[in-house]
């Protein structure tokens, strides 16, 4: 293997012209109200109003005029940014779960009053207006939610940090339920335009496809390598402004839309074919046209691996001109003024591309180029679960990316001499941790490719890290301990709290003042409440009125009629084996028996509400809710239960359902089986917003029990510990046959209770928990569950404790903020002052 050992670059490097801009000191509007007004009237008053579409046509209106109010303070802190005085943070990701923006970005501007007092002119209240804004869904699930709410957090507490993902035309899919069964419906998100975005045509950078590698000496006698043939696709950025609250710093979610080089094929057009030439341009386009729908699993699939690289490579050629701007071929400060945040392995190709682009375009050396990548990046593992772990044919990427494989091939040459020097002999090592993993077919290893570049390794909650460390990453722990460091996750309580739960933020300010939203762990001042009953009475009516508007939600969305004073109880997120939605419709048929057989003997009547969208490749997670809507339908239907228990699920689960649902819900699921939840998110939104949890000593929930106490936590179930030993010898029989539960549910199920006309349908799922290999282990904790779910029901009749167990749930929460979790990275990564 050659490699490049040029230190000069060939050509000197010029700013180019877009860094050209001066600060000009604009004064920013001191009544932002008046103008913001005077936004809305001319946006309406120039064609935007169309009667029948009255509230879009104002929301669009207020949309824009509320990104204009934003332009001065976007443009000054991005020119602020470009003098790079503090470290600039590039987030990479693939995905960006945002819901709406225009609630948020009122709140962060301190606009909410004005706009409400503005909107009384054209006789509408500001929820309706919100109600026309689509989600932007650019995500799947807690990752991309995690990457929406790391953006708020570091605008709001002034870091110079920029979103880079994707301009997908088609988001998450739009669930519908036809006949209790997952249909997929296109997200087209843009069809009525975007009023956030900017696109900055002066910013397109070209992505290089295909092709072949050849070298050359140059004239010092260096090889030079040269990626020739290749083709070229336009990465075009869109801007989205991310305001931070209430500080004037006005960050940028930058997404990429792939666009056809205008002679991506001008060799056709010569040959006379204009039309072919002209519809090979999709196949540029077809990059960005959709979202793989698969949280928790790789795909696999060979356009997956071009959105992977053509992210990676247009961000990283934005970061460099940037830098090149300011420092010009100087590449001595690049790793002291930028860190790169891999968001999951999905950028990870982001290593081999910026080595590319130091020794081929800017022409370092080897050397000099692995010692500023791998003190830039940072690469954060969202997963223990092997069918997520990323791997791509070597044949793959040899033909797509020929000269990123070349220098995959020779950091993993290197590394392994690493290897080699620390475990001399030790040739099962290699093997292991050797990036290209042998087989019939080889492929790349990207967890291990990003460990290998990367100076910083995080996993996202505590016993997740350790888990990493003592498991999956354990070679790589034992050569770099100094990599290694957990960053539990957060939600940010802008969203989360403030905007989706104003009841909520009203109470909590009128007792102690506003600095909370600012400092979250101001919020454990709340336990002291729990003594004043005046307090106790406001909470719960608080809580009541929240779940009056759920239960309007639901019925709305579902059909299902929630009734407030049951226990509101509830389960959402996305559909998959491991968060075990199975256990919970299993404990409903459970208490749906006992009702049909008269024990009903403290029960306290519950509302059971379940969402979330199965990937749609996924057969058992598809099957798993064709089972809720057939179990809600009996119970549902059934007057003699029903004041007992009702069930519902909830069409296309999202980040906008989850603003209405997370204050309005008692009893937060968190079930998942221990070890395999990375961290959960969604069991820090509840908790915020005072539910109460039942949950495993799995993710995130460990450290909340920690802050809340055991006493106010429902735990149950094996913990990592034991499912880990339990797993050579699991016999669920032996459960079922200490269970008269068990058998009842299983007879249930066994004998068509739930599905009389469509015979056959759930016998996967019976067999699934009934086979020795259910990883899940759902039999083994059935019981445990059915106990703590009894105690939950045994607390809810005594109202007063209820309320005061939320309190201290809220009250305790406040170790979940984002800009907690965002400190940590601020502090101990992306600042980190020396490398081992
Ligand atoms: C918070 C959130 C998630 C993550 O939920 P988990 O329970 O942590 O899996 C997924 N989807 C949406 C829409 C969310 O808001």
């Amino acid at each position: 293997m050659t490699v490049t050992k040029s230190a000069r670059s060939k050509k000197p490097v010029k700013p180019t012209p877009q860094q050209s801009e001066h600060v000009h000191t604009t004064k920013v509007p001191c009544e932002p109200c008046d103008t913001l007004s005077a936004g809305v009237a001319r946006q309406i008053r120039y064609g935007l109003c169309h009667n029948e579409q009255a509230n879009s046509a104002i929301f669009d209106a207020l949309a824009f005029g509320v990104k204009e109010q934003m332009l001065d303070q976007w443009r000054n802190t991005r020119l602020k940014d470009n003098q790079f005085e503090q470290k600039q943070v590039a987030y990479l990701s693939l995905e960006f779960l945002m819901g709406r923006a225009l609630g948020n970005a009122l709140l962060n501007l301190d606009l909410t009053q004005d706009t409400k007092a503005l909107l009384t002119e054209y006789a509408v209240d500001l929820e309706t207006i919100e109600e026309c804004e689509h989600d932007a869904g650019l995500g799947n699930g807690g990752l991309g939610r995690l990457a929406a709410c790391f953006l708020d957090s570091c605008a709001s507490l002034d870091l110079a940090v920029t979103g880079y993902g994707i301009r997908y035309q088609y988001g998450m899919f739009a669930q519908k339920i036809v006949n209790g069964y997952q249909v997929e419906k296109p997200d087209r998100w843009l069809r009525q335009g975007n009023p956030w975005e900017v696109r900055m045509p002066h910013r397109i950078v070209s992505v290089p496809f295909f092709g072949h590698c050849t070298s050359y000496q140059d004239k010092a006698g260096y090889t030079q390598h040269v990626w020739q043939d290749c083709q070229h696709v336009l990465a075009v950025p869109y801007d989205m402004p991310v305001p931070g609250y209430r500080n004037g710093r006005i960050n940028t979610l930058r997404l990429w839309k792939a666009e056809a080089n205008d002679d991506f094929d001008l060799a056709e057009f010569n040959d006379g074919d204009y039309a072919e030439a002209v519809a090979d341009k999709n196949l540029a386009e077809q990059i960005t046209m959709v979202l793989y729908p698969n949280d928790a699993s790789e795909n696999g699939k060979e356009l997956r691996l071009r959105q992977q690289y053509f992210l990676s490579s247009a961000s990283l050629q934005d970061l460099l001109t940037r830098y090149v701007a300011v420092y010009g071929d100087n590449f001595s400060q690049f790793s002291a003024k930028n860190a790169i945040q891999l968001n999951d392995t999905h950028p990870s190709i982001a290593v081999p591309e910026l080595m590319r682009l130091l020794m081929d375009v800017y022409g370092l050396g080897w050397d000099n180029a692995w010692q500023i990548t791998s003190q830039c990046m940072a690469y954060t593992n969202h997963t223990l679960l092997p069918e997520a772990l990323e791997r791509w044919p070597v044949s793959l990427m040899q033909h797509m990316l020929p000269r990123i494989m070349q220098i995959i091939y020779e950091i993993n040459a290197r590394f392994l001499e690493q290897v080699a020097h620390k475990w001399p002999g030790d040739s099962n090592k290699l093997a292991a941790m050797s990036i290209i993993e042998e087989g019939q077919k080889q492929q790349v290893r990207m967890a291990y490719l990003a460990i290998v570049g990367s100076f910083s390794v995080n996993g996202v909650a505590g016993l997740h890290t350790q888990l990493l460390k003592a498991g999956l990453f354990n070679h790589f722990y034992q050569l770099w301990p100094h990599k290694f460091n957990n960053r539990t996750n957060g939600v940010t309580p802008r969203r989360w709290l403030v905007n989706c739960n104003q009841r909520l933020t009203e109470l909590i300010t009128r007792h102690l003042g506003n600095e909370w939203i600012h400092d979250l762990s101001h919020l454990t001042a709340l336990n002291a409440f729990t003594a004043d009953k005046a307090f106790v009475k406001k909470w719960a009516e608080v809580k009541q009125a929240n779940k009056q508007v759920l239960a309007d939600f639901v019925f709305e969305q579902s059909g299902v009629r929630f009734e407030p004073n049951m226990m509101f109880d509830v389960q959402v997120k996305r559909i998959h084996e491991y968060k075990r939605q199975l256990l919970n419709v299993m404990h409903v048929i459970h208490l749906y028996q006992r009702i049909l057989n008269g024990d009903t003997a403290n029960m306290a009547p519950r509302c059971v509400l379940i969402g979330g969208k199965a990937a749609p490749g996924y057969a058992m997670a598809k099957q798993i809710i064709k089972l809720i809507n057939n179990v809600a339908h009996m119970v549902n239907n059934d007057p003699l239960v029903t004041p007992y228990l009702r069930l519902a699920f909830l069409p296309n689960y999202n980040v906008s359902a989850m603003e209405k649902i997370c204050p309005g819900t008692d009893l937060s699921e968190q079930i998942s089986t221990a070890g395999k939840e990375a961290s959960g998110t969604g069991n820090m939104k509840f908790m915020m917003n005072g539910a109460l949890t039942i949950g495993t000593l799995d993710g995130a929930n460990v450290e909340m029990i920690e802050e809340v106490g055991k006493e106010h936590f429902f735990l149950f179930g094996l913990t990592t510990a034991e499912v880990q030993q339990l797993k050579a010898s699991y016999n669920p029989q032996t459960y079922i046959d200490k269970s008269p539960a068990l058998q009842g549910v299983l007879n249930m199920l066994r004998g068509g209770h739930f599905n009389l006309v469509e015979p056959g349908i759930f016998d996967n799922i019976i067999d699934a928990i009934c086979d020795p290999n259910d990883q899940w282990m759902l039999a083994a904790d059935f019981d445990d569950y059915c106990r703590a779910q009894a105690e939950v029901s045994a607390l809810y009749a005594k109202p007063t404790q209820w309320q005061k167990t939320s309190i201290r749930n809220t009250a305790a929460s406040g170790r979940f903020s984002s800009d907690k979790t965002i400190e940590g990275y601020q502090q101990h990564i992306w600042l980190k002052e020396s490398f081992v």
